[in-house]
């Protein structure tokens, strides 16, 4: 998988980097590993990983979540400054985290930056330290301790955020039109969770941020997609010179709302899975260009936190594990709707790379990382939570037949990870700034 497309080929790899790349069947006095019809891949890079080391490392951690992301194909990821405590809001806060993952990173690591109210002064400490991207909400965060920005934080701090040229990630949901009718009282009810955070909450948020994005210049990358209908928006704002880019997850890509049974708050995250003509709409935005890429949002919680016992959708942890799973989740409904490999590699490899300001990632070229991945388009595995390296089992995906077997997965010339198995020692390396900044 080549930028320009997909073609037999060899990859020479010197080192940790790749040396060049040339025809299949080319003569070569190195070692050569041949992986016959399978496709070879640019290591995915998931710039929406909830770790929440340190101090919630109960619900997850850095060695869990980056031997997952080895044995998914995944050789870089990018942390959010929450649900780690302390949250990632000052310089300080940032390298309490660096600390607390030395020599527990199976992949490369970096990290993102948090905007709350009343932070938005500590926007150059944080680029400064080395932050990818800052992430703010415009809703509750789910913690008390990362307080939903309003307008005057976000105008501050994106001014700064514009000349570093560090992107706004931003929750975009905004809860100033609560519903008036509920189908019903019962806490058990997806029906019922699902119309609590309607559709016009994305689009009132995305409204609003490409309003500050035209009159800031700042980047605007909006998280976790999970609704069509402010597509056309996005594209009108981006036709007239708007930075605004987005990203939606493979959890919205794969379930839909119909299939939820009621009780089942494995599935529950923010915003919620819509209805099956919701998930249609974001493929076809993925593929139409108007989604610019796919981000796992992995975001674990102790299985308790689920109250998977009594099923009360209001009160349970929102979010949900892939980290692992991504790439077979995303072919699996994919390959139906005719999506190619170029495809993939652009929306979980080379597009989160550029967001990222990754220069060295997301490309099989010359100069590149050798940060590569192996699959097998054909194979297919039922998922059991229990054989995943999260280090919480709880995933929606239990008994579901993924398509795509990642099979080999290398960090900068290494192989980490085969048919699942992690095979190296946490060789990771702790991304700090964007190449591009
Ligand atoms: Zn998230």
């Amino acid at each position: 998988m080549l930028p320009h497309g997909c073609e037999p080929a060899m990859v020479i790899v010197c080192g940790e980097r790749i040396e060049a790349v040339v025809g299949h069947g080319e003569s070569f006095s190195g070692e050569v590993m041949d992986v016959g019809e399978m496709v070879v891949m640019p290591g995915l890079v998931d710039t929406h990983v909830h770790i929440n080391e340190p101090g919630r490392t109960t619900w997850e951690g850095f060695e869990t979540a980056t031997k997952a992301a080895a044995a998914g194909g995944v050789t870089t990821l990018v942390d959010m400054p929450l649900n780690s405590s302390p949250v990632t809001t000052t310089a300080d806060a940032l390298a309490v985290k660096r600390a607390a993952s030395v020599g527990k990173c199976f992949v490369d690591v970096g990290f993102h930056g948090g905007l709350i109210h009343g932070n938005a002064g500590r926007m150059t400490e944080l680029c400064d330290a080395g932050v990818l991207g800052m992430k703010a909400f415009l809703v509750h965060s789910g913690i008390d301790e990362f307080p939903a920005a309003v307008e005057s934080d976000l105008l501050e701090a994106m001014k700064v955020l514009s000349q570093r040229g560090v992107p706004l990630l931003a929750h975009a949901e905004v809860d100033w039109t609560p519903p008036d009718v509920l189908p019903n009282e019962d806490p058990r009810s997806y029906a019922r969770y699902v119309a609590t955070r309607p559709p016009v909450w994305e689009i009132q948020a995305i409204e609003m941020l490409i309003r500050l994005s035209e009159e800031t210049g700042c980047w605007v990358h909006v998280v976790h997609l999970a609704t069509e209908k402010p597509l056309p928006m996005l594209v009108a704002a981006r036709k007239r010179g708007v930075k605004i880019t987005v990203e939606t997850c493979p959890h919205y890509l794969f379930f839909t709302a119909e299939e939820i049974p009621d009780g089942g708050t494995q599935y529950k995250c923010a915003p919620p899975i819509r209805a099956a003509e919701t998930r249609e709409g974001l493929w076809k935005g993925l593929l139409n260009g108007a989604i610019d890429m796919i981000a796992s949002d992995h975001s674990p919680c102790p299985p308790e936190m689920k109250l998977l016992d009594v099923g009360n959708f209001g009160k349970a942890w929102g979010g949900i594990c892939s980290l692992q799973l991504g790439l077979g989740i995303v072919w699996t409904q994919g390959e139906k709707r005719g999506v190619c490999v170029e495809q993939i590699a652009e929306w979980m490899s080379g597009f989160p790379a550029k967001l990222a300001g990754l220069k060295q990632k997301g490309a099989i070229a010359a100069g590149k990382d050798a940060d590569l991945v192996v699959w097998d388009l054909a194979g297919a595995a039922t998922i059991k939570g229990d054989e995943l390296h999260h280090r919480h089992k709880v995933t929606p995906y239990e008994g579901e037949t993924l398509h795509g077997l990642v099979r080999k997965t290398f960090l900068r010339g290494q192989l980490i990870a085969q048919d699942g198995v992690v095979m190296s020692p946490p060789t990771g390396k702790l991304l700090s700034g964007r190449s591009n900044a």
